[in-house]
């Protein structure tokens, strides 16, 4: 829902660049909430990315059974999409969004998501989009949780339905931040459960998300849908965060 006072900025500056500030964007395609320059800073064309978690690789490095990022972990996703990594214009983009009274600027990034990366997106359709859930803790202080906006978008541009009740918060896991890498995985275990589990029943999922780090979130997403029967499960998230702490 949109705050009273988000409501009359867009009145007052409807067509300001919500990155660089810019009111003269009238070019900007759909109605993104950027300015042409500053989405073609935040959607760098792709670089060699490591085909199982999105992490920028050398131009020659294969990635078949993961990068140096990713390699020590089990994955149950298939692969992963994104616009890039979390730095720079994207980063700064991303964090103004989130933490923004309305979801636009969100909905503006999961757009370029959709567009930037079409080829990649419906290079296999898929039959259900599904965002991962907010933490109980993280709704309080929100207000409006990321992965449902970029999965809204995602599912319209796409034209794939959006179910965004299908997974569920089973634990009161610790936000992840405060924990290591090993206690990430170990404490998102038994984190989610699927609400309908036929329903997955033989589909292609996209789970979506607004970041991802140490894969943790997603991978136990990807558990629990794949046990459900789900027959492959892609993650699309806005950016990729490497976590040094490997
Ligand atoms: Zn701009
Ligand atoms: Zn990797």
């Amino acid at each position: 829902m949109k705050s009273a006072m988000w409501q009359l900025a867009d009145m007052l500056f409807p067509s300001r660049c919500a990155l660089c500030g810019m009111t003269d964007h009238a070019a900007s395609d759909g109605g993104n909430a950027y300015c042409p320059e500053c989405i073609e800073q935040l959607t760098p064309e792709p670089v060699n990315r490591c085909q199982r978690c999105a992490a920028e690789i050398g131009p020659f490095a294969k990635s078949d059974k993961g990068c140096t990022h990713c390699r020590n972990r089990t994955l149950r996703f298939n692969t992963v999409v994104c616009l890039g990594m979390y730095e720079g214009s994207l980063r700064k983009a991303l964090l103004a969004a989130k933490w923004s009274f309305s979801a636009v600027r969100m909905r503006s990034l999961g757009a370029l998501l959709a567009s930037r990366r079409s080829a990649e997106l419906n290079e296999k359709p898929f039959d259900r989009i599904v965002p991962i859930p907010q933490h109980w803790r993280q709704r309080i202080v929100r207000n409006f949780n990321p992965a449902w906006i970029i999965a809204n978008e995602l599912g319209s541009q796409l034209n794939v339905k959006c179910d965004v009740h299908l997974l569920k918060r089973a634990l009161r896991t610790r936000p992840q931040k405060r924990v290591s890498v090993k206690q990430r995985f170990e404490n998102q275990s038994g984190a989610l459960a699927v609400a309908h589990p036929h329903a997955v029943q033989g589909e292609r999922i996209l789970i979506v998300d607004d970041v991802l780090t140490t894969g943790a979130t997603c991978s136990e997403a990807a558990k629990v849908l794949k046990a459900a029967g789900a027959k492959s499960c892609t993650v699309a998230v806005l950016a990729r965060v490497l976590d040094h702490s490997a």
